[in-house]
């Protein structure tokens, strides 16, 4: 739990609300409130955190800030003790590169995101358990298993993309990082991972549909990753790493 949760939590039960009536004095929906107080993970949108503040008369620019939407990732970055940083980076980089190209719907086009980065995506003919390469040549590219389904192949252009992001072209060519299922330890392979993961789906856009779905979530999974063109069972991880929701 945390400051905003305690807080919200703190104020309904002052003020004898229920997560029922105070959702219907703020217009919204009440699972809604129960995640706000419950899930330390849960991003409620800015208009639902106004609608809240002004339903518990509270200052709506302190529930923001308590919710972290005044704090820019950089600045998120700053506040971090040393070596830190890098915990942040997969997640900072992938976030920026969306904004750049302007992109705040799902589903994600990876192949517009390696455009932008001036990355190639080429096509990879390897044995099954090999996904994808940063390719050696002078050319930046990255090679992609085509016999793989489509949505693993954009995860797997999303996962090297990180390398190339986070890791250097020329570093992640020549080290020959090789995306293989379930070799996920080495610490590189987890930072590209982690950068996927957020590059395809973004928490904030993860938070609005949460929230859109509300407690039914689980009857949504397969909408959820249809929707964002990822595998279901991608989503369910992700699912599991944001909210710590199993399905
Ligand atoms: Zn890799």
């Amino acid at each position: 739990m945390n400051k905003l949760h305690e807080l919200l939590k703190e104020e309904r039960i002052k003020q004898r609300y229920s997560y029922r009536s105070l959702a219907d004095k703020a217009g919204i929906n009440h699972s809604t409130i129960r995640c706000l107080e419950v899930d330390p993970s849960y991003r409620a949108k800015p208009d639902t955190l106004k609608k809240v503040a002004i339903a518990l008369n509270i200052d709506s620019d302190k529930l923001m800030e308590m919710a972290g939407y005044t704090t820019h990732p950089t600045k998120r970055n700053s506040l971090n003790v040393e070596g830190d940083n890098d915990k942040w980076k997969p997640l900072n980089e992938a976030q920026r590169i969306l904004k750049e190209i302007n992109i705040s719907n799902p589903p994600i086009d990876v192949y517009m995101v390696a455009k932008y980065l001036n990355i190639k995506v080429e096509d990879l003919v390897g044995p099954n358990h090999l996904s994808g390469v940063v390719g050696s040549k002078k050319e930046k590219a990255i090679y992609v298993n085509k016999a793989h389904p489509k949505v693993r192949q954009r995860f797997t252009i999303a996962h090297e993309i990180g390398h190339v992001v986070l890791h250097g072209f020329s570093e992640s060519s020549k080290k020959g990082l090789l995306f293989r299922m379930g070799e996920n330890h080495d610490p590189k392979e987890i930072e590209a991972n982690r950068f996927a993961a957020e590059l395809l789906m973004p928490k904030e856009m993860m938070d609005m549909e949460c929230e859109k779905y509300g407690e039914s979530l689980e009857n949504h999974i397969s909408d959820l990753a249809h929707k964002f063109n990822v595998s279901e069972a991608a989503l369910s991880i992700r699912l599991a790493t944001l909210y710590s929701r199993f399905f």
